[in-house]
């Protein structure tokens, strides 16, 4: 069985298989593939942004859940789907056959169109912010510097 995407909802069934072991598919090798091994809690970010957590405490280490659930963490990127053929293409790695796969590599904001933006009543400035984070670099002058970590 192949999870494909390290997401919140991953993360929350490998916290309930290294409760619940009994839950967890048996005689079956289960492999998880994210890009990072370590992937951001959400939920903490505006703590973060204002400085009441540090980028440690909401990091949650995909690698150590896997281990803990007895699921094997494959750290890449995830280029391809043979639905059919039942294999998940990797970068600069050898295909990931399946029998099961469940998908959770999350969702991505459209970002503004050079001219104007997607959103027609989200213009200038907002509409910058809209692809993510990244996009705020130029309000870092007034964010909280924990955010920016040492030396910008
Ligand atoms: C600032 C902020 C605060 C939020 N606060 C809340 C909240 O308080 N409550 C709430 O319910 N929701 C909140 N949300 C929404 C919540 O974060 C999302 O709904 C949730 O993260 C979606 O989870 P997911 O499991 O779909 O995937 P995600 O958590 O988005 O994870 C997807 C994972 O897949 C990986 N991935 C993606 N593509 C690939 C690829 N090609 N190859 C390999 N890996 C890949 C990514 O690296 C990532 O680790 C918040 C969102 C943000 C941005």
């Amino acid at each position: 069985m192949v999870l494909a995407g390290g997401g919140h909802s991953h993360a929350l069934l490998l916290r309930r298989w290294i409760m619940r072991p009994r839950s967890r598919p048996q005689r079956c090798l289960i492999v998880l593939v994210n890009r990072h091994s370590t992937s951001l809690y959400s939920g903490m970010v505006p703590g973060l942004v204002a400085g009441r957590y540090s980028l440690a405490e909401c990091r949650i280490d995909l690698r150590d859940l896997c281990r803990r659930a007895g699921v094997t963490f494959v750290q890449a990127e995830i280029v391809g789907l043979d639905l059919l053929g039942g294999a998940l293409h990797l970068k600069d790695r050898p295909a990931l056959r399946f029998d099961r796969l469940s998908l959770d590599v999350g969702c991505q904001t459209r970002g503004p169109a050079p001219s104007g933006g997607t959103l027609p009543h989200v213009r200038g400035e907002a509409a910058g912010a809209v692809p993510g984070l990244a996009a705020a670099a130029p309000c870092r002058d007034r964010a909280h510097p924990r955010w920016w970590g040492r030396g910008g």
